[in-house]
C-alpha cells in the first residue's frame, strides 16, 4: 500500500478510540483486529503458499486456551499465557504441518477440517478446560502497569500487533526467504531446482500462520474474560477463509479489508435480515454464501486489487524505480561468494546407462556420454527423443529407475541420481527448463533472484528460521541489496538489464527463456543445463546468446545444451550428441554428425535442410 494511505490509515486508527466513539465501534475495530491476524495468517498460507486451511480457529483456540488456563490455574501472568499459547500451536503445527503438508490436492484442506473439528470436540469435553462452559474470570493483560480491562484500553495493544504483523508479514514477503514462499505456488518443481526445500518451507509457513491465530486467540481472550468453544469450531474456521478470500490473498492488506468487510457486512447482516426475513436465524450465512459465488465468479483475487487498481486510477504514482535504483546499487561488505571452477578438461559429468521407464515407455534408455569441464556440449534429437527426461535424470526431478550418474572432478566424483533437485543445484548443476517456469507476476529481477536462494557471502551464517526472524525486523537489507545485485549482474549479462522492474509474465516467450538463463546463472552453477534456450528468440537474441555462452565457456562454464536450430548448434558446440527414441545414436565433432548417416535418417531428410 501506498505511503501515504497508509498514513491516513493509522490517524484513522489513533483518533478512532480517542474521539467520542461509541463503545458498540469499538468494540467492533477491536473483532476486526482480532480477525485480521488470523485471515493474514491465510494471505500467507493460502495466498502466498497455495495452501488451504479451514483449522485456523483451532489454533486461534490454542492460543485461548493456554492463557485462559494457565492464567486462572495457576495465576500465571498473561505473558506467560501468550509464550506458552505460541509454544504449543508452534509444537501443533509442526506436527499436522509435517503430515499433512506431504499431502497433496484436496488431503490438506480436509486434514485442517480434521484437525479443526477434533480439537474443537477436545476443547469442548474436557474437565480442566471446563467442558462446553468453557473457562471464565480470565485476567486483564497490563502493559507496564497500566491494566487493559476495558475494550478502550485493548484497542491499543491490539491494533498496535495487528500493523505490527501486517508491516512484518509484508517485509517477510520481501525477501530471500519470502520470494522462495512465493515460489511455492508454481509449484515444487521449479522452486526444489532453484535450491529451495518446499516441504520445510511449507511447513514453516504454515507454523507462521498459526502463531498469528494464536496470538489472536490470547488477546481474544483477555479482551472477553471467558472462553467457551464455540469461537473455536469449524465454522469459525470457514469465516475466516472467507474473510481472506474476500480481501484477497495475493496482499498483506487483503487481510485487513477482508476481515473488516466480513465482520461489518455481518454485523449489518444479523440486525437486518430477521427483519425482513421475519423470526431470527443465522440468515446472514446464506448471503455469505451467495456473495462468495458471486465474488469468485467475478473477482477471483478478492477485492483488495479492485482497491489498488481504482486508487491507481485516481492518482496514477510514477512509474516505479525503486528496486532497481535502490536496493540493487552498490551493495556494502564483500560481493556473493562463487564456486571454484574445475580444471579445464576435467571430467566434470558421466552418465553411466541412465534409464528411465515410464510404465511401457522407455524414455532414456541406457544413456552413456560425458562432460568435460569448459566444454560446450549439445544434446540434440527430433521430439520426444528423451532429451528433457535426460535432463530431469540429471537435476533430480525425476528418479533414474537405472544406471547411475556421477558428477565431480577428481577421482570422486559424487552419484547424484539419487539426490533431491535442491541437492543437486546445491553442488553446482543449474538448469533452465523447456516449458518455462516463472512467476509471472514476481518482477524481471526477483525471478532472477530466486535463483541466488542458496548463495552467501563469505562469512554469512544464517539458518533458515534466523534468516526469515531477520527478514521479518528488516535486517537483511544488507544481505539483500547483495542479492538482487548479483542478480542485477547476470540480467544485465544476458541482455535483460532495462527490464529489473517488469513483471515476468509480460515479456515475450524468447524473453522469459533468457530470463530462466539468467536465473540458472544466479545459482551460480559450474555445469549449465539449457533446454532449449533459443526457441523463439529472433537472429539477432541467437547470435546475442551464443556469444554469451561462448563467454562464459571462456569463464570455465560448462554447458549442456538441447536446441533445434542447427545452425546455431553447429556455431556453438564442441561436441554433439544425438538422441533417438531414448537412445544414443551418435557423438562426436558437430560437422562429423552433420553427415552421419544413423543422425540424417532420424532427422528424415536431414539436418541441414
Ligand atoms: P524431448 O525433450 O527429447 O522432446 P522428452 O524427454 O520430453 O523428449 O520425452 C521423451 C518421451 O518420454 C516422450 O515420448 C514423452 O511423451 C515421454 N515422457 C516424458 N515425460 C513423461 C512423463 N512424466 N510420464 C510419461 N511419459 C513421459
Ligand atoms: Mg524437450
Amino acid at each position: 500500500m501506498r505511503k501515504p494511505l497508509i498514513g491516513l490509515f493509522l490517524l484513522f486508527l489513533v483518533l478512532l478510540p480517542l474521539l467520542p466513539t461509541p463503545e458498540f465501534w469499538i468494540t467492533l475495530a477491536n473483532y476486526i483486529g482480532l480477525y485480521t491476524l488470523v485471515a493474514l495468517g491465510l494471505v500467507l498460507l493460502t495466498g502466498i503458499g497455495g495452501m488451504t486451511s479451514f483449522g485456523q480457529a483451532a489454533f486461534v483456540g490454542i492460543g485461548a486456551y493456554a492463557t485462559a488456563f494457565l492464567g486462572t490455574r495457576y495465576g500465571l501472568s498473561p505473558w506467560i499465557g501468550l509464550l506458552a499459547g505460541w509454544l504449543l500451536t508452534a509444537f501443533a503445527a509442526y506436527g499436522i504441518g509435517k503430515i499433512t503438508m506431504r499431502l497433496s490436492g484436496h488431503f490438506l484442506p480436509l486434514g485442517t477440517i480434521a484437525w479443526g473439528l477434533s480439537l474443537f470436540y477436545l476443547f469442548g469435553n474436557v474437565d480442566f478446560l471446563g467442558k462446553y462452559d468453557g473457562i471464565g474470570g480470565i485476567a486483564p493483560i497490563a502493559v507496564f502497569g497500566m491494566v487493559l480491562d476495558s475494550g478502550r484500553r485493548m484497542y491499543g495493544l491490539i491494533w498496535l500487533i495487528v500493523i505490527a504483523c501486517i508491516l512484518g508479514a509484508s517485509n517477510l514477503l520481501d525477501s530471500r526467504p519470502g520470494r522462495a514462499m512465493r515460489a511455492l505456488k508454481g509449484g515444487a518443481t521449479m522452486a526444489e531446482a532453484m535450491g529451495v526445500d518446499t516441504a520445510a518451507l511449507r511447513v514453516t509457513v504454515f507454523v507462521l500462520a498459526a502463531l498469528l491465530a494464536s496470538t489472536s486467540g490470547w488477546l481474544y481472550a483477555h479482551l472477553q474474560r471467558a472462553v467457551n468453544p464455540t469461537p473455536f469450531g469449524l465454522n469459525a474456521g470457514i469465516e475466516y477463509l472467507f474473510m481472506a478470500v474476500v480481501g484477497g490473498v495475493g496482499s498483506v492488506w487483503g487481510a485487513l479489508l477482508g476481515a473488516g468487510l466480513l465482520t461489518l457486512a455481518k454485523d449489518s447482516l444479523q440486525s437486518l435480515l430477521p427483519k425482513l426475513l421475519g423470526g431470527s436465524g443465522n440468515y446472514e450465512v446464506i448471503v455469505f454464501g451467495i456473495l462468495i459465488v458471486v465474488l469468485l465468479q467475478r473477482a477471483r483475487d478478492g477485492l483488495w486489487p479492485l482497491l489498488a487498481n481504482a486508487v491507481e486510477r485516481l492518482s496514477p504514482r510514477p512509474r516505479k524505480t525503486t528496486l532497481a535504483t535502490t536496493l540493487t546499487t552498490a551493495p556494502a561488505g564483500a560481493p556473493l561468494a562463487q564456486r571454484d571452477k574445475p580444471r579445464l578438461g576435467e571430467r566434470l559429468l558421466k552418465v553411466e546407462r541412465a534409464r528411465m521407464q515410464f510404465g511401457g515407455l522407455v524414455a532414456v534408455d541406457d544413456m552413456v556420454f560425458t562432460v568435460q569441464a569448459g566444454e560446450i556440449v549439445g544434446l540434440i534429437g527430433p521430439n520426444g527423443a528423451g532429451k528433457s527426461t535426460m535432463f530431469n535424470l540429471m537435476t533430480g526431478v525425476l528418479r533414474a529407475t537405472g544406471g547411475r550418474i556421477l558428477f565431480g572432478g577428481g577421482d570422486n566424483p559424487t552419484r547424484i541420481d539419487r539426490l533431491p533437485a535442491r541437492a543437486i543445484v546445491a553442488g553446482g548443476i543449474a538448469r533452465s527448463f523447456q516449458h518455462v517456469r516463472l512467476l509471472p507476476q514476481m518482477s524481471v529481477l526477483e525471478n532472477a533472484a530466486l535463483g541466488a536462494h542458496l548463495r552467501r557471502a563469505p562469512g554469512e551464517g544464517r539458518g533458515q528460521l534466523g534468516r526469515i526472524a531477520a527478514a521479518i525486523l528488516r535486517l537483511d537489507r544488507t544481505e539483500e541489496a547483495r542479492l538482487l545485485h548479483a542478480a542485477r549482474i547476470q540480467l544485465e549479462r544476458v541482455g535483460l538489464g532495462d527490464m529489473l522492474d517488469v513483471p515476468a509474465g509480460a515479456l515475450a516467450l524468447g524473453q522469459q527463456r533468457i530470463l530462466e538463463v539468467a536465473r540458472a546463472l544466479c545459482c551460480d552453477p559450474v555445469l549449465l543445463l539449457l533446454d532449449e534456450p533459443a526457441a523463439g528468440l529472433r537472429l539477432r537474441e541467437k547470435q546475442a546468446l551464443s556469444s554469451l555462452l561462448v563467454k562464459l565457456r571462456g569463464e570455465g562454464m560448462s554447458i549442456l545444451i538441447v536446441e533445434h536450430d542447427m545452425d546455431f548448434v553447429m556455431g556453438l558446440t564442441d561436441r554433439l550428441v544425438v538422441m533417438e527414441f531414448g537412445r544414443k545414436i551418435a557423438e562426436g565433432a558437430p560437422a562429423a554428425i552433420q553427415s552421419d548417416p544413423a543422425v540424417l535418417a532420424a532427422y528424415l531428410g536431414g539436418i541441414d535442410d
